[in-house]
């Protein structure tokens, strides 16, 4: 719409849309308002809005995703979990336990990150994990924990969820729900948690393209829920195509995965929506934490979810990968120094 267009040129052109039989998705900027059409081969019904006042030009979205492009919204989304702005001008860090062990070491890891300035705890109850013999998590019980720990530190709280039946009971707890990588594709699981009223952390797929991963957030968007942030948490990458056709699957294998930077700038070029990164699960080393940190920050990220444990030789999973207190004293030190940094640079 143009910046004059007045509320009942922009009711009637949703009115419109709807007549149609299309689906009118309103984004309300700062100074104008963009008007998306869903459905079908929606730009072929441009000839019926020619009379209608107030629009200033009706653009194709190429684009398989819609709702998460630049296209529909230029201006950048920032979702708000338990206060804090993701998307704006902080760059927000999310730490705490691989999983939610027991409510001490939880206690413990949440006062001490947020005493180190992170503003969200992250902390498994339902662990998805690679073999049914690994830990699972601590369920409903975990989540308890959790909340009790945002009780005491006043940080939000950022855990997993993995089956679409258990959505509303995790987001009775949590500020923020995780899909993790393995259920990027869950479509069940992506449409719950777009009806749940909680933002979404939504991890790429570890074999996903960005346009699969944008996808993926399209299935939240598209019912209703806005906030959606993306998190990068590494890739599988090249096939070693001889070995392949013999039945053996190879990629690189020297860390846990191949932590995409590339992705970080990209998305923002292509979506509005937060992009965070997780270092953590990206390199699976501990020593790799802390410059892909830095490396994520200066591409761009917007926020980190970094594991902290306080023993990760002791850690029920992920202790590999885990910072110990020092290590992530050290980061969020180094952090604040590459953003003082980069603010003060002339651009
Ligand atoms: C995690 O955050 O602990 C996790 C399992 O993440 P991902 O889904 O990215 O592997
Ligand atoms: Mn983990």
């Amino acid at each position: 719409m143009s910046h004059q267009a007045s509320r009942p040129q922009l009711d009637a052109v949703v009115e419109r849309v709807k007549e149609i039989g299309l689906r009118p998705e309103v984004s309300l900027g700062e100074d104008r308002a963009v008007i998306g059409v869903i459905g079908g081969n929606a730009y072929a019904y441009r000839e019926a809005f020619s009379h209608l006042p107030g629009i200033q030009e009706i653009l194709q979205i190429t684009k398989p995703f819609k709702l998460a492009s630049r296209e529909f919204q230029p201006r950048n989304t920032v979702v708000h979990v338990a206060g804090v702005a993701i998307g704006g001008d902080e760059v927000v860090m999310m730490a705490g336990p691989c999983s939610v062990e027991d409510e001490l070491m939880l206690l413990e890891t949440a006062r001490f990150v947020a005493a180190q300035g992170a503003r969200i705890l992250r902390g498994g109850a339902f662990k998805p994990r690679t073999s049914p013999y690994s830990f699972q998590g601590l369920g409903e019980k975990g989540l308890q924990m959790l909340s009790a720990a945002r009780d005491e530190t006043g940080l939000g709280v950022v855990s997993e969820v993995v089956a679409p039946a258990d959505v509303e009971m995790v987001a009775r707890h949590v500020d923020m729900l995780q899909v993790g990588t393995r259920n990027m594709q869950n479509y069940a699981l992506l449409q719950e948690v777009g009806r749940a009223g909680k933002p979404v952390l939504l991890k790429r797929g570890m074999s996903s393209t960005v346009e699969e991963w944008l996808l993926a957030a399209e299935y939240i968007l598209s019912q209703g829920n806005r906030d959606v942030v993306l998190c990068e948490r590494g890739i599988r990458t090249f096939e070693n195509s001889t070995r392949f056709e013999r039945g053996i699957r190879t990629f690189e294998t020297s860390t846990r995965f191949t932590l995409d930077l590339n992705s970080v700038p990209l998305v923002r070029e292509l979506s509005h929506l937060p992009v965070v990164v997780d270092p953590s699960q990206g390199t699976g080393r501990w020593s790799l934490v802390r410059p892909m940190s830095l490396a994520a920050v200066a591409a761009g990220a917007q926020g980190l979810i970094v594991e902290v444990h306080p023993q990760p030789d002791q850690a029920l999973s992920d202790g590999a990968q885990s910072l110990d207190f020092e290590t992530f004293e050290r980061l969020m030190r180094e952090l604040r120094r590459l953003l003082e940094a980069t603010v003060s640079q002339p651009v």
